[in-house]
């Protein structure tokens, strides 16, 4: 009896897969896109200029970064808005004497000697996004006050999301020099082009984790954390 409807369940089924793939249709024909959010260079307290990082993450294929040296150095800044070769976002990490705080996408300083609502507030004056930095290295933790409510948009995470506090995660080296970039990255939806593609992805929890597996698993604090 029932086989008479075969072909229509068939029919059905088929326009369920279709209707799968063309919403799926940006990650089906685009891989992820790599980037690490957190670098340093010589302008604060890296050991590698921005050249020298920006050919690195170039030689991983990255097609983000993010330089967020411990003050605003015009200098850099400039390269990085005029960077053809990657999207390259200028940013800062705010640093005080407890906390730090990445300050993404942005080009003037942001004073770290204010509560870290302030700092926020700052930071998404000048269209950024404000991500905790390492809050869970004892030095420089967080409150549960501070990253829940400071207006903070996501933070550095360790392996996986932090269960406590349901911000979205990045993952990030840290990179103090070109070596290290790619201890611990960021893998994310195709395209990261600009900055809203970047902070859709982050704020829809559609990023994740990657790391050079020769390394991370071997020494996963090896990387330096300031
Ligand atoms: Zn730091
Ligand atoms: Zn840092």
């Amino acid at each position: 009896m029932i086989t008479k409807y075969y072909p229509y369940i068939l029919i059905f089924a088929l326009f369920l897969v279709i209707i799968f793939i063309f919403l799926n249709r940006q990650k089906i024909l685009q891989p992820p896109v790599s980037g690490n959010l957190h670098t340093h260079t010589t302008c604060s307290d890296g050991n590698n200029d921005y050249e020298t990082m920006i050919t690195a993450a170039l030689k991983l294929n990255f097609k983000f970064i993010a330089i967020t040296d411990h003050r605003i150095c015009p200098e850099i800044i400039s390269k990085c808005l005029a960077e053809t070769r990657i999207y390259c976002i200028p940013g800062q990490e705010v640093t005080s004497n407890r906390t730090h705080l990445l300050a993404i996408n942005v080009t003037k300083s942001i004073n770290p000697y204010q509560p870290i609502d302030k700092q926020v507030s700052e930071i998404h004056a000048q269209g950024g996004l404000a991500i905790a930095a390492h809050p869970y290295v004892e030095k420089f933790k967080y409150t549960t006050v501070e990253l829940t409510n400071s207006g903070i948009d996501a933070m550095e995470c360790t392996i996986t999301p932090d269960e406590a506090h349901p911000l979205p995660c990045i993952f990030t080296s840290d990179a103090h020099r070109a070596s290290a970039l790619d201890y611990k990255f960021l893998s994310c939806p195709s395209p990261i082009n600009t900055f809203s593609d970047l902070k859709k992805a982050l704020l829809f929890h559609l990023c994740s984790r990657s790391f050079s597996p020769a390394i991370y698993p071997l020494h996963p604090t090896s990387f330096q954390t300031d």
